[in-house]
């Protein structure tokens, strides 16, 4: 009856948040008195997560689970969870995650509490403590199902490392062809450029910067510090900026290490989506910006006169 994760991979390595799940998995386990158990989706090598505490692997190896299928995933996961008797499924906050959690929850007829963001309050009663109404307040929720499902919300709770000796099974779940009902035909990737979920700074930019053609110095900067781009909803609204880089509450939610806005005001609906972000530092000629109110560190300064410094000081460091 061990916990069970589903540990996300890309390209053939595990995605960070795979190992910040085992070592929340493993705490939660070690507090109640069982093991970890981790089911992988067309990954061969799965060594890296004895070093945070998975005792047994479930590999799963079907190239029609390539690419991602929500509904097929969450079937996946939720006959690993039956074969290990699991009560308790961990899953984290990417994109996919935050896809699959409800359906495993609804197939495994689970309660779910997402947006976790410590080691449960009480494993008896199960409860735990959530990021609410946007990232502003925490709410303590309890499952009272025999099976619980939970999503550990991204960076909240870090990597820690508890070498455990690994069992590897191979695993071949019975996939149903409705499962496959929606087929991705083509995705096409940006090369080269850090996405925002994966990022562990995220350099976003404003309504400030005037127009698309002052974006050269945001990319650059970004490059220099090996960062994602991002930026506000009026900017991707116009067309400056593709949607996908739209963070905020109506768009891609940011949990970086570092976050840096340049020419951004900080309206609520902005500081909802990323105030996850541990560091946060604003760039903007208004002193009177609100986002100075939630910034650790600010510039008041002109965006063109303070980037272009910032560019040379970090490529000289
Ligand atoms: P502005 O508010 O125009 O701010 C530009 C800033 O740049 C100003 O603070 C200014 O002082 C500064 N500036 C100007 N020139 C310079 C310079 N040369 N150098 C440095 N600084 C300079 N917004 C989001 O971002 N994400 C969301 O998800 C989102 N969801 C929303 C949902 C709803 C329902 C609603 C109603 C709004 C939402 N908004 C969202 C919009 C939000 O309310 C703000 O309008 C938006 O965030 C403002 O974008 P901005 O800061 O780029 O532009």
């Amino acid at each position: 009856m061990s916990i069970l994760i589903y540990a996300e991979s890309a390209e053939g390595k595990f995605k960070k948040v795979a190992l910040e799940l085992a070592s929340y998995a493993k705490k939660v386990a070690d507090a109640m008195g069982t093991t970890v158990t981790a089911v992988t989706v067309n990954q061969t090598n799965a060594t890296e997560l004895a070093k945070y505490g998975v005792s047994k692997v479930l590999k799963v190896s079907n190239d029609k689970l390539s690419p991602f299928n929500a509904k097929a995933y969450a079937d996946v996961i939720k006959q690993a969870a039956e074969k290990e008797s699991t009560k308790l499924v961990v899953l984290s906050s990417t994109t996919d995650s935050l896809y699959l959690a409800p359906l495993v929850a609804v197939s495994l007829n689970a309660g779910y509490a997402s947006n976790v963001v410590a080691l449960p309050v009480s494993t008896s009663p199960f409860q735990v403590k959530r990021n609410a109404f946007s990232n502003k307040a925490f709410n303590i929720t309890e499952i009272n199902t025999e099976v619980k499902v939970i999503g550990v919300a991204k960076n909240s709770f870090g990597l820690f490392e508890s070498e455990t000796s690994l069992t590897e099974e191979d695993f071949a779940p019975s996939l149903n062809d409705a499962d496959f009902g929606v087929k991705v035909e083509n995705i096409e990737k940006v090369t080269g450029k850090v996405t925002i979920a994966d990022a562990e700074i995220v350099v976003s930019a404003g309504r400030g910067l005037k127009g698309p053609e002052n974006w050269g110095m945001i990319e650059e900067l970004a490059s220099v510090l090996g960062a994602a781009t991002a930026c506000s909803k009026p900017v991707s609204d116009i067309g400056w900026r593709p949607h996908s880089e739209h963070v905020g509450q109506t768009g891609k939610p940011v949990a970086a290490n570092l976050y840096i806005a340049i020419g951004i005001s900080g309206a609520i609906q902005h500081i909802a989506g990323i105030n996850s972000s541990k560091v946060k530092v604003v760039i903007n000629t208004d002193a009177d910006a609100p986002f100075f109110k939630v910034a650790d560190y600010g510039v008041v300064g002109d965006a063109f006169e303070v980037v272009p410094q910032l560019i040379e000081k970090l490529k000289a460091f």
